[in-house]
């Protein structure tokens, strides 16, 4: 049975036509799906019975299950596994903050792009994830109980890899229709792949953009990330710097500090040097523990505080990102197919 998200709103009139229901309705069925996040077809009560029952006997309501859900005792950050039709499963992170509530969503089954540190890629890339199962991974985080502030596409995959779908998704968040998140609260972030940042650019969404950087010279990218070996820094930079400029838009650079590897006073000035008079800023993440990359650890704390210094006194803005949900292996690098 197809998902009733699958429909966009047109999409929905024209299915109401069909049945004989006035056009009206599928406004007050998108409420119900992306407003209210109703479980089921019952829930929808301002709609006649015998439509709730031809909606029932017509479409599923969800393209996912949630299977398990695990609880920080840190900092309450969730974890959930979803399960999929096709019985595959993808992860979801909620992360509660005191004024907002951020979901890290996932774009694809797997990934294609076998950065070495990264538990996603590990498996490669399985398929590509539907309009609908990106979307509904917010509603069940709002079903969760959770009021969704900020969406982040840094789950399991790589966005650029899987743009329409992304884009389609993007505007079921954006609209008043459905979730009214507004896309300076959304952030895809990317291995780096100049053509999908050139359509972004492109489409002139207003949506952050982060960048998993990781190293300032090729030898070492290429090695981490064999993207790189693909699209070196010189090709991805250029793109970077005509999306600063057409956009307008501040880039965040992603960083993962990686003790002995990338994280020396001399790599600090590196980077500086790369990114030096780029609208941009750093967001540096000390490496977290996965099953894969055993030998990787992150740098010690003190370390970390002389790179930022580095950066800083170089004129680089940065920050750094505090992990969250590391007691259920929910934190960057960490989803991974192998939860079942
Ligand atoms: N494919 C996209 C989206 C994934 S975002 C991308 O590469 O940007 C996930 C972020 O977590 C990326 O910045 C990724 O490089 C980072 N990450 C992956 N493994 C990690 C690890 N073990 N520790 C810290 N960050 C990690």
């Amino acid at each position: 049975m197809r998902c009733i998200k699958e429909l966009s709103l047109p999409e929905l009139k024209e299915w109401l036509k069909e049945n004989q229901e006035p056009a009206y309705r599928a406004e007050q069925i998108f409420h119900w799906l992306y407003s209210a996040c109703v479980k089921g077809f019952d829930g929808m009560t301002n709609l006649s019975a015998p439509l709730r029952e031809k909606l029932a006997g017509h479409f599923e309501i969800s393209p996912l299950r949630l299977s398990n859900k695990l609880v920080s005792f840190i900092d309450n950050t969730e974890k959930y596994l979803l399960e999929l039709p096709d019985q595959h499963t993808i992860e979801s992170v909620v992360m509660p903050y005191p004024r907002r509530c951020t979901i890290c969503i996932s774009t694809q089954v797997g990934c294609r792009f076998h950065c070495v540190f990264c538990a996603s890629g590990k498996k490669g890339l399985i398929r590509n994830l539907t309009q609908d199962e990106i979307v509904e991974q917010v509603i069940l985080g709002k079903q969760e109980g959770h009021q969704i502030t900020h969406i982040v596409f840094m789950g399991m995959g790589e966005p650029l890899d899987n743009l329409d779908n992304v884009i389609k998704a993007i505007g079921v968040f954006n609209s008043p229709d459905a979730f009214n998140i507004g896309a300076r609260r959304m952030t895809i972030s990317t291995c780096g792949i100049p053509s999908g940042i050139k359509k972004l650019m492109d489409l002139h969404l207003q949506i952050e953009l982060s960048v998993s950087l990781h190293a300032a010279s090729d030898e070492l990218r290429s090695r981490l990330m064999p993207i790189n070996k693909q699209y070196p820094l010189k090709t991805l930079m250029k793109e970077l710097k005509e999306y600063i400029l057409r956009t307008n838009r501040q880039v965040t650079f992603e960083y993962i500090m990686i003790d002995k590897l990338n994280s020396s006073d001399a790599d600090a000035l590196m980077l500086a040097r790369l990114i030096k008079g780029m609208n941009c800023k750093v967001n540096l993440i000390p490496f977290n523990t996965t099953s894969v990359a055993r030998d990787f650890k992150p740098p010690m704390a003190s370390e970390i505080k002389r790179f930022q210094k580095t950066l800083t006194a170089e004129g680089v803005k940065n920050t750094l990102r505090d992990s969250r949900g590391a007691d259920i292996q929910g934190a960057c690098g960490q989803l991974s197919l192998s939860s079942r």
